[in-house]
């Protein structure tokens, strides 16, 4: 089984680089891409546990990226020998830029009369501390009663703790991934805000290649209405759970929410287009 789509706790899921080897092996997973947010420790970290496991690990990342004041996700991933070195210099600076946020949420959130820490927040999520942790310590400390209630009231962007990151534009992030030989994928579409099959051409324009047909959120027919995009635009096709571990309990590996088949044949047809 194969999936594209998972995150390890270098980012904001649970397991451990090796743990989520373990869960790979677990659920009959043999081809595995890590896309945390921002940083490809986990995947560095992984590579010999996927190899004493017999998994071909998928070098891979998750971008946040802006179109049109939207919130994007853009997939990247580098077959081969993975992402060139620019490309890894580049995501220094959205790290430092998290920083800076965690660093104004931090003092919003404590204005908003909630006892927390920057180090509270980065003793779980280290060097790509994001949102959910801070979703994590209200939680954790009774401020709110379920994750959810935590983003809806405080994090989300409509919310009133959001505070502002700086987020490369969406054709940023395209054109850096596909500079750095890799295919560039719209995450998730289902998801993204505004009319999708509109919005293709402005999409494809800005370079991106493939598109996230398999994911856990898609429902009936999304699967369906995406691949037809990917046909009719010319795009490679991407697919995988999103698997967070125990963050998002009923998102296992390579299954989803019990809802993912992805055909076997999806990372060679990856490969044979792959741009480095
Ligand atoms: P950050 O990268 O720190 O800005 O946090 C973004 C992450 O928070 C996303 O990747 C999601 O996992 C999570 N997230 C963002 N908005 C929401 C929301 N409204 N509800 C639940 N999780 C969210
Ligand atoms: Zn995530
Ligand atoms: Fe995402
Ligand atoms: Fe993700």
């Amino acid at each position: 089984m194969i999936d594209l789509h998972s995150h390890t706790n270098e980012s904001d899921g649970t397991c451990s680089p090796a743990q989520l080897i373990e869960e790979a092996v677990r659920a009959g997973v043999t081809t595995l891409g890590i896309t945390d947010h921002d940083t490809f420790k986990g995947y560095d970290t992984a590579l010999g546990a996927a190899r004493d496991a017999g998994i071909t690990l998928i070098c891979g990342i998750e971008l946040s990226t802006k179109l049109h004041g939207e919130s994007v996700h853009l997939l990247g991933y580098f077959f081969g020998a993975g992402a060139l070195e620019g490309f890894r210099t580049w995501i220094l600076d959205l790290q430092a830029a998290r920083r800076d946020r965690n660093i104004r949420l931090v003092a919003r959130l404590r204005e908003l009369g909630f006892d927390m820490t920057l180090e509270e927040a980065e003793a779980r999520g280290r060097g790509m501390t994001g949102r959910p942790h801070f979703a994590q310590i209200m939680l954790e400390k009774g401020y709110v009663k379920t994750y959810r209630e935590a983003f809806d009231e405080y994090l989300d962007e409509s919310a009133k703790g959001y505070v502002y990151r700086r987020e490369p534009q969406f054709a940023e992030g395209v054109e850096r991934i596909r500079r750095a030989g890799g295919i560039a994928s719209l995450a998730h579409p289902v998801r993204v805000k505004g009319d999708v099959p509109a919005m293709m051409p402005e999409l494809c324009s800005a370079g991106m290649n493939a598109i996230e047909a398999y994911h856990s959120d898609h429902e009936n027919g999304d699967t369906e209405r995406y691949l037809g995009l990917a046909r009719r635009y010319g795009l490679l096709v991407t697919g995988g759970s999103d698997f967070h571990g125990v963050v998002k309990p009923g998102v296992t590996l390579g299954r989803g929410a019990g809802n993912l088949a992805i055909p076997p044949d999806l990372v060679e047809r990856l490969r044979a287009q792959r741009t480095q």
